[in-house]
């Protein structure tokens, strides 16, 4: 296929085209330096700036304050289900969970794993996890209140976030960091693998308050230790420069697109064009419960397997790619992170309709 299609995949996911045009022009020779990011040193100068930038643009991007640190890490958002639980745990305290969907099921059976004391305050397995639990206290012996923000096979998304007052919120907010104005000091610490609405796949952004960094015993593995990796400023070893580099010029983009506000209305349209064309038919089955619909991943079902076959299969023919949803949910699944356009959802919904017509 000579033209780019419009990529609906979960992640790794469609990426901004001028993100992509800068790394492709840079990519022989980086600023001038003669060689490509791809083979400079970690340890130099040019490297170190980029880190830094990378650093301040997401803490201004969310009006992080300087009592956070950011943290460029590898291992995805899985190494990070470990790290949670060994960084932040506390002795006589037990590390509570909201089980969401299957990523917030591996993050417990982390814990569970490393025999750290947990417990799941919530779920909202009783209903397909279509929902999200809202009803639930969160311990006096809380060591953290881990949540995850945005369920990305299930398409649900915390419409707001839980009150912890003096306990630590942790999200995992793989799939929507950063799709939507929050209040970042209502947060211990955050993580996101890149690779859905941040950039390549290989780099983990953890943003953490800088006091909880004393939890971090030193008896945990190196590569899973915050309070190392921010000693160091994420140059512990190798990072994935690569990685960071793309993020960095997808936080760029964010900014020259206007900022957070702009992307989140942009959000917020798109998902409206999607969830209005699910709402007038009744071809289509949204998955999500209204309240907690994703403005990121959109679930929904057709009358029969065979039908959702040949919508996928017919869209993929018109360039509509990544729209097979996860096998425990089945259907279809549309993933239209901060790098999906308005247009892209217009061609989607606009195929939907004429599926609809056909077939329904
Ligand atoms: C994709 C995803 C993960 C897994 O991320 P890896 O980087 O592959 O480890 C974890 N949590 C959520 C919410 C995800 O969407």
């Amino acid at each position: 296929m000579s033209e780019r299609v419009i990529n609906f995949n979960p992640g790794p996911a469609t990426l901004p085209l001028p993100v992509l045009k800068t790394a492709q022009e840079e990519l022989l020779n980086y600023h001038g330096e003669g060689m490509s990011i791809l083979e400079m040193s970690h340890r130099s100068k040019t490297f170190d700036a980029l880190v830094q930038e990378a650093e301040e643009r997401i803490r201004r991007i969310m009006n992080f304050p300087d009592t956070y640190q950011v943290l460029f890490l590898q291992g995805g958002a899985t190494a990070q289900f470990a790290a949670v639980p060994l960084n932040l745990s506390q002795e006589g305290k037990v590390g509570e969970y909201v089980n969401t969907g299957a990523w917030a099921t591996k993050a417990i059976k982390e814990a569970q794993k490393l025999d750290k004391p947990y417990r799941v305050v919530a779920s909202s397995e009783e209903d397909g996890f279509r929902s999200i639990p809202t009803d639930f206290k969160v311990g006096e012996d809380a060591a953290y209140l881990h949540i995850t923000s945005n369920n990305t096979i299930y398409g649900t998304q915390w419409p707001e976030y839980p009150q912890t007052g003096d306990v630590p919120l942790v999200a995992d907010m793989s799939s929507d960091l950063y799709c939507r104005r929050f209040n970042p000091e209502q947060f211990g610490l955050i993580y996101a693998g890149a690779q859905k609405n941040a950039g390549p796949s290989g780099v983990t952004i953890v943003i953490v308050r800088k006091d909880l960094l004393e939890r971090s015993p030193a008896n945990i593995p190196t590569i899973l230790n915050y309070k190392l990796f921010a000693e160091k400023h994420s140059l512990y070893n190798t990072p994935n420069c690569f990685g960071i580099y793309m993020v960095n010029l997808v936080m760029k983009w964010i900014e020259d697109e206007g900022g957070i506000d702009v992307i989140e209305q942009r959000n917020r349209k798109k998902a409206e064009l999607l969830y209005n064309v699910l709402d007038s038919s009744d071809f289509y089955r949204p998955h999500a419960s209204k309240p907690f619909r994703s403005l990121m991943n959109v679930t929904w079902r057709l009358p029969s397997e065979e039908l959702e076959k040949t919508f996928v299969a017919e869209a993929a023919a018109q360039g509509l790619v990544g729209l097979k949803g996860h096998r425990s949910v089945g259907g279809i699944r549309a993933s239209i992170y901060n790098a999906m356009t308005v247009e892209g959802v217009e061609r989607l919904t606009e195929f939907m309709k004429s599926f609809e017509q056909r077939y329904g």
